[in-house]
């Protein structure tokens, strides 16, 4: 008897510890199945016009230098951020960058992280651009920026909707951030990245929804450092190419230094160069702004100069350093009768990845997996260009790249996006948000 007792006062002590364990496990996944679905459910009301807004903004030309359309797209996203609860402001650059600016919105509070969200208003086609319009084509639709990155900011403005809607904005700290400039940075990029780097040094959690590849999401991007190499040589005639009097010429030696680039580096993980443009001739000459080249030659003259430019992309500023050495190296040896000036411009910085963005992306793909959609995959570094998240992440632990919405051919006319990703990836954002920013 005293000991069923015993027994029986063990187990109403362990019903009575569990209980509250057991019911708070339930409500927590009873209140994130109710949160999913209070989500999912706005978000799929809204289909509809968040297909037409996007439209709407793609209709409207936005490139780069084309500053009133870049300004266009920001007015009329700007009513509708506010209408999420968001004060919106612009941030102008100096008048001679010639760029429209950035578009900011922002609510302040104290609960959870402080969340910076990235996205731009800009894209890659000119006024002139023959690709102008939204054309939708069943589960897909054309049309410029249409996910870079226009369909990147729906997904940003409706994954806030739907958050708002229930009511699950309260006293959170969220700026957005959409630059005008990002395919074409206003020059100097110290100036023009000036704001964005400020507000992400004040943010926890930087999200970045520039297009997502193939269902991936990444936490590093490449950093990108251009280059000129010129070789010089000796003029002279054909015939006497090689003599001690004129040397191997400029062309020669260029061709060496290109070739000897591409045998010691192409084997580097994370690591290419590529040489874009070449010119070389008796005259020769590269204008690094326009990408116009002017030469002169003729069969039987030896070049006099010849020069190269392009990129070179790496993951670490270590793998950045090592390549420089091995490139000023090579170009230091010189051909006879020849040398050699090599020029390098760092224009993005890497972004390296860390363990609390991988965390970060691990909250992201289980969301996923709880909605049905299975796990995300990690997208390496290597596979995306840069961009400019590039230029916050040595200011961030944190941030998850290229969230917004999915399709292909960016930066091309066959631009398209799968419309049924910007429902899925304004879910996905919502709950990573309303996680993030939870008290
Ligand atoms: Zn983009």
């Amino acid at each position: 008897m005293k000991s069923y007792n015993k027994i029986t006062r063990l187990l109403i002590a362990i019903v009575v510890i569990a209980l509250p364990l057991l019911s708070s496990s339930y409500l927590s996944a009873n209140s994130n199945s109710l949160m999913d679905q209070q989500v999912s459910e706005y978000l799929s009301k809204k289909k509809g016009e968040q297909v037409l807004l996007l439209k709407q903004l793609v209709n409207i030309n936005s490139g780069t230098l084309n500053i009133d359309g870049v300004i266009n797209v920001g007015k009329l996203l700007e009513p509708e951020f506010q209408a999420a609860g968001f004060s919106t402001h612009w941030v102008d650059l100096p008048a001679y960058m010639q760029r429209a600016g950035t578009l900011v919105a922002e609510r302040k509070g104290s609960s959870g992280k402080k969340l910076l969200l990235i996205g731009h208003l800009d894209t890659v086609f000119p006024k002139d651009s023959p690709f102008q319009k939204f054309t939708r084509t069943g589960k897909f639709a054309t049309g410029p920026g249409v996910i870079d990155n226009k369909g990147g900011i729906v997904v940003i403005l409706y994954a806030l909707k739907a958050l708002q809607s229930i009511n699950a904005l309260k006293n959170t700290d969220i700026t957005i951030v959409l630059t005008g400039d990002e395919e074409n940075n206003g020059k100097p990029v110290t100036i023009s990245r000036q704001h964005l780097i400020s507000m992400a040094k004040s943010a926890d959690i930087v999200l970045d929804f520039e297009p997502t590849v193939s269902g991936s999401a990444s936490v590093g991007r490449r950093g990108t450092t251009h280059w000129l190499i010129e070789a010089s040589g000796h003029e002279g005639h054909s015939s006497i190419i090689f003599s001690d009097q004129v040397g191997a010429g400029a062309t020669f030696e260029l061709a060496r230094i290109l070739d000897e680039l591409r045998r010691t580096m192409n084997d580097e993980q994370g690591l290419t160069i590529n040489p874009s443009t070449v010119v070389a001739g008796v005259k020769a000459s590269y204008d690094k702004d326009t990408g116009i080249g002017n030469v002169f030659g003729r069969t039987n003259l030896i070049a006099k100069t010849a020069i190269a430019r392009g990129d070179i992309r790496y993951i670490s500023e270590k793998q950045r350093h090592r390549l420089i050495t091995k490139m000023t190296k090579i170009t230091q040896k010189s051909l006879p009768g020849t040398k050699t000036n090599l020029q390098l411009e760092q224009v993005l910085p890497p972004m390296p990845t860390t363990q609390d963005s991988l965390n970060l992306f691990e909250s992201y793909s289980i969301i996923s997996k709880r909605l049905g959609y299975g796990e995300i995959a990690l997208l390496p570094a290597e596979l995306r260009g840069g961009g400019d998240i590039s230029y916050v992440a040595p200011y961030v632990s944190t941030a998850l790249v290229g969230i917004g919405a999915s399709g292909e051919g960016e930066h091309s006319p066959l631009e398209k996006v799968d419309i049924d990703s910007l429902f899925i990836r304004s879910q996905l954002a919502a709950l990573l948000i309303l996680e993030l920013t939870g008290p």
